[in-house]
């Protein structure tokens, strides 16, 4: 199981992108701007999305997908998130005003758009790569997602704060190997990081203080997304000087894991 990363950023702008994952050749977690930059040969090979939660950053690019491959694919592609998120989508996204309802075409008894209902906990195998929900907390209702391979698993947060449940389900992960969590803002920002329901540095500290001291003997690998463009550097600063015990870099555009 390959994970490459398409986008990482809070925002856009020249190299930036917003979140999104490519997991193998078919399946998308997040489709934000990322998205944009894989050629119509990848485009078409995309079987599944992935969503955390309903903000434009992370989903912003499933309904040019969506437009772009329908045409020239026999198969559906199924959206999968949660019930809250699928009924925004649905409200919001795909309502025939903003963009079509592709849940509708080209009839809604073989639809192109294929909605999947993700609840916590539960696991879904897709040849052998799983995926479950993990409880954050966001300004709107969110989850993150332990991705588990032949060898490791890999947990990605997608937007949150301070979450006591999230890390119950993450130490209970055995072969975790990557944690990828979002750092929106830098410690100046604290109270726009909480009333926004993102993290800041000192937040960060708190929540990995939550991971249990075997993920460390594990040497757990941790990888910080979401920075806000042009404060990249302070956030990434502001994590360097509380020296942590755990190997901490920024995630980057392109960069791959494997499981
Ligand atoms: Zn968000
Ligand atoms: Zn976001």
């Amino acid at each position: 199981m390959q994970i490459k990363i398409l986008g990482c950023s809070g925002g856009i702008g020249a190299e930036l992108r917003t979140t999104s994952m490519l997991v193998d050749d078919d399946i998308l977690l997040d489709a934000g701007t990322g998205v944009g930059d894989l050629s119509m040969d990848e485009l078409l090979m995309i079987d599944h999305v992935f969503i955390t939660h309903s903000h434009l950053d992370h989903i912003a690019f499933i309904p040019f997908l969506l437009d772009t491959v329908m045409g020239f694919r026999v198969k559906p592609i199924t959206v999968h998130a949660t019930k809250e998120t699928l009924a925004t989508l649905r409200a919001h996204i795909f309502n025939w005003k903003v963009w079509p309802d592709f849940n509708a075409i080209p009839d809604a008894a073989a639809p192109f758009l294929h909605y999947n209902e993700v609840r916590l906990g539960e696991t879904l195998d897709l040849d052998g790569r799983k995926f479950t929900a993990l409880p954050v907390s966001h300004i709107v209702p969110a989850v993150g997602y332990c991705l588990e391979g032949d060898q490791y698993s890999l947990v990605y947060t997608g937007d949150t704060t301070v979450c006591d449940a999230l890390w119950v389900e993450v130490n209970k992960i055995n072969n975790l190997k990557y944690l990828i969590i979002e750092t929106a803002f830098s410690n100046r920002e604290l109270e726009l990081a909480q009333l926004s329901k993102h993290l800041c540095p000192s937040m960060l500290t708190t929540e990995l203080a939550k991971l249990d001291s075997d993920k460390l003997i594990q040497r757990v690998e941790v990888f910080i997304t979401h920075l806000k463009p042009g404060e990249g550097e302070i956030i990434m600063h502001e994590i360097a000087v509380m020296n942590l015990t755990l190997a901490i870099d920024k995630l980057k555009k392109n960069q791959t894991f494997h499981l």
